[in-house]
């Protein structure tokens, strides 16, 4: 009942319609799609420093990586979008609950994965979000895109979304309040973690990691470290957009 009746508010304050055009019964209608400025190159995921091909890392960052003798977690990292194009389309999906939204913008996830020359994965994994904040908000904001992405980047395949590999340990900080990058590794260190009896799907395989918006990246390179010492194979990243670490 409360859910209905939410819903009935939510339908009177944002009735669909498109976001960008005003065209009714849609958020996003399939001109408006076309048209977004999708990100014509990618950059480094880690120093976002250099253009790369298919979100690899470049060669200096390789390079201080094989010095290190520490391969990077994360093998690759397609954003779809600039961050200032879809911030408040984003914003809309993010804090006023509006669910509906994430077919579309996975639809843009998904646009611009097709132009990589990136290996299709096993099975998408989107980065979880804490029980608690999984009930305040009702849904996980990586699940719903990952859903899209699934039914939408191998047109008659259903590729695999696996939602109970990976598991939020601790609640911590929203990484959005904490302004410095070593803070914020720091924060996310340990906040993940393989479900054991999981591990067995993990082995060898190419995971593809979906989250709304990437920052520093801290989220998508802890995941991928974990998965990584579990066994996987190859984790990329997709995202929406990567927003300026300020
Ligand atoms: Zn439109
Ligand atoms: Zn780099």
């Amino acid at each position: 009942m409360l859910q209905k009746i939410n819903k009935f508010i939510l339908d009177a304050l944002f009735p669909i319609a498109c976001f960008f055009c005003g065209k009714r019964d849609t958020w996003l209608c399939d001109e408006c799609l076309r048209k977004l400025p999708l990100l014509a190159f990618q950059l480094c995921p880690y120093c976002e420093k250099e253009i790369v091909s298919n979100g690899h890392f470049c060669e200096k960052c390789k390079k201080t990586a094989l010095e290190k003798n520490i391969p990077p977690p994360l093998d690759a990292l397609i954003c779809a979008i600039k961050y200032s194009g879809i911030s408040k389309f984003v914003h809309l999906f993010k804090y006023n609950f509006v669910s509906d939204l994430g077919a579309p913008l996975g639809k843009i996830i998904v646009k611009n994965f097709l132009k990589s020359n990136l290996p299709l994965p096993d099975f998408i994994i989107p980065v979880p979000i804490h029980k608690r904040k999984l009930k305040w908000r009702g849904f996980n904001q990586a699940e719903i895109l990952a859903q899209t992405v699934s039914q939408n980047l191998t047109p008659g395949i259903l590729l695999p979304v696996h939602s109970d590999i990976l598991v939020r340990r601790s609640n911590t900080r929203a990484q959005m309040k904490i302004k410095n990058y070593q803070k914020r590794l720091a924060n996310i260190r340990g906040a993940f973690a393989v479900s054991p009896e999981k591990e067995d799907l993990i082995r060898d395989k190419k995971i593809l990691l979906i989250d709304d918006i990437a920052t520093t990246g801290a989220t998508l390179f802890e995941c991928a470290k974990i998965l990584k010492s579990a066994g996987a194979k190859k984790v990329c990243g997709a995202v929406i957009a990567r927003q300026e670490f300020k």
